[in-house]
């Protein structure tokens, strides 16, 4: 598998609260929020947690769910021993790649899009109240993009008691790719620039890099994460 990541503070913040983590057969991209430095604990937290699972044993799904749960607790059992952590969340957007299927784990705003013959399909449903007004036909797409509270999320790890995880699934073809970004590209950077730096670039690695420096040159307003996968 042909798999490259790259994570930038951008151009404005002056911390890095996203990350990525790349496994045996597993990709994360997870952006987190919080005061001081609790943004960046929150999206350690949840990557570590995933990267010490013991998957594998189980049925995709239900594993991919309880190391979701098991981010979800340990971060929230750190907000509550540390006041300077109180309320810190992140999302959290998994690909769990078996044998010609992806099982894919989802909180929050990050994406992981579908790259198949040559078109682009975003797979995630963003948890943001712009995105939950469009979906739910209340605003149209050109007002869900200028909506004040389109980067306000309706689902973060560890912020809320409760945890609902999206899990997705989907057959994986010969050629396909992933791509997994945090809103720093995604908010910059639309579906058909993304696409054209994928056809451009010949390896993961370089495609990463070159969707990373188009948000940097468009004001890399925020953190920006990039991880691309493929898989064959
Ligand atoms: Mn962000």
């Amino acid at each position: 598998m042909d798999v490259g990541a790259r994570t930038h503070v951008g151009k404005v913040r002056r911390n890095n609260e996203d990350g990525y983590l790349i496994r045996d057969g597993l990709l994360a991209v997870a952006d987190g929020m919080g005061g001081h430095r609790a943004g960046e604990i929150a999206s350690g937290t949840v990557l570590t947690v995933l990267r010490d699972f013991p998957f594998g044993s189980g049925e995709p799904a239900a594993e991919l769910e309880e190391a979701m749960r098991a981010a979800h607790a340990r971060v929230r059992q750190l907000a509550a021993e540390d006041a300077s952590m109180a309320g810190m969340g992140t999302t959290l957007t998994v690909a769990l790649l078996r044998p010609g299927r992806v099982h894919v784990g989802h909180v929050g705003d990050s994406r992981l899009y579908l790259w198949r013959r040559g078109e682009l399909r975003q797979m995630t449903a963003d948890h943001s109240v712009a995105a939950e007004l469009l979906r739910a036909g209340q605003i149209d797409e050109a007002a869900a993009r200028v909506h004040p509270h389109r980067h306000v999320l309706t689902r973060a790890i560890g912020a809320l008691p409760e945890l609902h995880v999206d899990l997705i699934e989907f057959p994986l073809e010969p050629g396909d790719g992933l791509l997994l970004c945090t809103d720093g590209l995604s908010s910059l950077v639309d579906e058909e620039d993304m696409l054209r730096v994928l056809v451009e670039h010949p390896t993961a690695q370089a495609a990463a890099d070159a969707l990373v420096q188009l948000a940097l040159a468009r004001g890399g307003i925020d953190n920006v994460t990039v991880v691309v996968a493929r898989p064959d």
